[in-house]
């Protein structure tokens, strides 16, 4: 799954709205931005393997660190206790635990059954939604959409970077989704590692349109 861990990080601004968009992305995608890391330091591997869904040819044979739920609540409860040692804000630390661990239950929902419920010999879990394509992009897309609309309820533009801005950060999000499911495989685990680094613009556009967005109050 993609955007729709970008789509928790949009709707997440409603329930706090005091944090940067550029957080609420780091949090809800903590995952999938560890996990290149991992690839490199040779912590975790994947394996190319086309046609093991019908959505990505990846096989997650091993990634025990960035998405085994036990250290996936590990990551929630470190991200919120980190917010909360340098902002003391008990709800701003809540919120974003909830983001890191929404994106182990959107990927269980889209995975084959490769997701860890702890490291070691544990059992597998996934609902396999990659292998229905319609029905899994239909489920991100709506997640998308409607953490958008949360996001543009919440928030509204201050000039034009605030405005313009987060119309290119979607469309950027949108161009990967889609590049993700028409381009052909990766070349290797090297490639899907340095790709994955690029996660990080996404980052720091949301942070720079975020600060050119003010937030509503009712
Ligand atoms: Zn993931």
């Amino acid at each position: 799954m993609f955007i729709g861990h970008f789509g928790i990080g949009f709707g997440a601004k409603k329930a706090a709205p005091f944090i940067s968009l550029g957080v609420l992305f780091t949090a809800a995608q903590f995952l999938d931005l560890l996990w290149p890391l991992l690839l490199l330091l040779d912590a975790e591997h994947v394996t190319i393997a086309p046609g093991i869904t019908k959505l990505t040819p990846l096989d997650f044979t091993d990634y025990p660190i960035s998405h085994s739920l036990l250290l996936v609540i590990f990551w929630g409860l470190i991200v919120g206790l980190f917010y909360w040692l340098l902002k003391k804000n008990t709800r701003g630390a809540i919120v974003l635990f909830i983001c890191v661990i929404s994106h182990w239950f959107l990927d269980f929902l889209v995975h084959r059954p490769d997701l860890p419920l702890y490291p070691g010999n544990s059992p597998r879990l996934g609902l396999g939604l990659w292998n229905y394509p319609v029905p899994a992009l239909i489920a991100e897309a709506i997640i998308f959409v409607t953490g958008i609309f949360f996001y543009l309820q919440i928030t509204t533009a201050k000039n034009r970077s605030g405005k313009f801005g987060l119309w290119i950060l979607i469309a950027l999000l949108v161009f990967i989704q889609i590049g993700n499911i028409l381009a052909p495989p990766p070349p290797g685990v090297k490639a899907i590692a340095w790709a994955g680094q690029l996660q990080w613009l996404f980052v720091i556009l949301a942070f720079w349109v975020d600060r050119n967005r003010s937030i509503l109050t009712k």
